[in-house]
């Protein structure tokens, strides 16, 4: 008995995700100066001009399709290469807009924001996107119930388990295709002032997590970012893993929009109601009872 049921009897799933921050990157990473600094703002500008290209490349030649995350900041300075990413059959989802933490802001504000997103996309893409990453994978309590309510199919940011599933709210069930740190390429790459792996190194950590996902009927999900993984030595890590990959029996390969829709409409997909757990306020204040 599979652990969980893939569509047409296959072994796991695959998501190649790609999260184009681009030139959100500098006012992200200094709020107050990041406008001014120009080495900064090239390093995130590499990813929509040789990073996304390069990306695109690949997975034409592999004949697989991928879903991008886009800020709606960065999509609106770089229309163009959200016309190529939908004309070559992929998918585009929402990831914030100016790449803000939903857990800095408050509820208005992360409302405001989602809306902000959904717009640009839609009016860039056509199409209303139906998938959400958050920025830097932080969600609060309630982001779940927003995005339920704003009609979107799933979320991928939480690292609950390998499989897909549902995260309860209470405006219905919102579909998670989770995550995990190991399998993104910026905690292998960029360390900055510290020691950068080589592309051998994160095959061999990816591999072998592939080969476990396989066994276990999970579904793999690579986060990969433009400027990272668009290096002239990693975009060959990312053909040899699609080779690896391909090497296998019983792979669907798919984009996050695919699984979830898939998911939905079989109904597969525990259901995860998340803990409410105690403030400091509450602990400190010993009114909370451990069992
Ligand atoms: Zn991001």
């Amino acid at each position: 008995m599979a652990r969980f049921a893939w569509p047409d009897g296959k072994q796991c799933a695959v998501a190649l995700t790609f999260d184009v921050d681009g030139e959100t990157i500098p006012l992200v990473q200094d709020p107050d100066r990041g406008h001014e600094r120009l080495t900064l703002i090239s390093g995130g500008a590499y990813g929509p001009a040789v990073g996304v290209p390069r990306i695109l490349d690949v997975l034409q030649s592999a004949e697989v399709r991928g879903s991008f995350f886009i800020p709606g900041f960065t999509a609106e300075l770089h229309p163009g290469l959200v016309k190529r990413i939908i004309t070559e059959g992929h998918e585009i989802g929402h990831h914030g807009y100016l790449h803000e933490r939903p857990d800095t802001l408050s509820d208005e504000d992360e409302e405001a924001v989602l809306l902000r997103g959904i717009d640009v996309l839609e009016r860039l893409t056509g199409r209303r996107p139906v998938g959400y990453r958050s920025p830097s994978w932080e969600l609060k309590p309630g982001s779940p119930e927003l995005l339920q309510r704003h009609d979107f199919l799933y979320d991928s940011s939480l690292m609950g388990n390998d499989i897909p599933y549902r995260v309860a709210t209470p405006h219905g069930e919102l579909m998670e295709l989770p995550v995990q740190w190991i399998l993104d390429d910026y905690p292998h790459f960029a360390r900055v002032g510290g020691e950068i792996a080589s592309p051998q190194k994160v095959f061999e950590v990816w591999s072998s997590e592939f080969a476990g996902y396989h066994r276990f009927n999970g579904c793999y999900v690579l986060t990969m970012h433009p400027f990272v993984i668009g290096r002239p030595s990693r975009i060959a890590l990312l053909e040899r893993m699609i080779e690896y990959i391909n090497d296998f029996d019983g792979v669907w390969w798919a984009t996050l929009e695919e699984i979830a829709a898939y998911c939905l409409s079989t109904g597969v997909g525990d259901t995860w109601t998340p803990p409410t757990l105690p403030s400091r306020l509450e602990r400190e204040s010993g009114r909370v009872r451990h069992p």
